[in-house]
């Protein structure tokens, strides 16, 4: 459980570098989180992707409680939403990418940034699907694992373009 924590982290650190440097977001956009054991890693805030260290992800429990790390991203509550609600979902990505944000066969949420009503929007909008756009905001895509939730984000962007 321990040494899973560790490469979750590990791996979450280096799917949110991926997503910079695959443009799907600027500085400390866009967000990710994936299940490890009981707990949740999820991006942190404020802390610039390209050296992120797997130390800097914090590992919160379900309910949102820090266990360790950072101060967690701002967007938790949709992360947790999508987590608790979806049990097939594993990891979710969310990014900033430039152009998927108007495709017509993404479902859309509506929400505000930040509160448990754009989690509950996103899971609504989704269904059984991995892949909702925040309007105004940017997509938000679902996988078994962080690599599947990551290749679906840039499926999405280059669908859009
Ligand atoms: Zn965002």
């Amino acid at each position: 459980m321990v040494l899973r924590a560790l490469e979750v982290r590990e791996e979450l650190a280096h799917t949110l570098r991926l997503m910079a440097a695959g443009e799907l977001v600027r500085g400390t956009e866009g967000n990710a989180s994936a299940r490890a054991g009981e707990l949740v890693a999820v991006s942190p805030t404020g802390l610039a992707y390209e050296t992120l260290r797997p130390e800097d992800v914090c590992l919160v429990t379900p309910d949102g409680l820090l266990v360790e790390g950072p101060a967690p991203s701002v967007e938790l509550p949709m992360h947790l939403a999508v987590l608790v609600a979806r049990p097939d979902v594993g990891a979710v990505v969310h990014t900033h990418s430039p152009r998927a944000t108007a495709d017509p066969s993404v479902p859309v949420a509506v929400g505000l940034s930040g509160t448990p009503e754009l989690g509950a929007a996103v899971v609504e909008a989704a269904v059984a699907g991995h892949a909702v756009v925040i309007r105004d905001h940017g997509p938000v895509c679902f996988g078994a694992d962080l690599a599947e939730a990551l290749a679906r984000a840039f499926e999405l962007e280059r669908a859009a373009t």
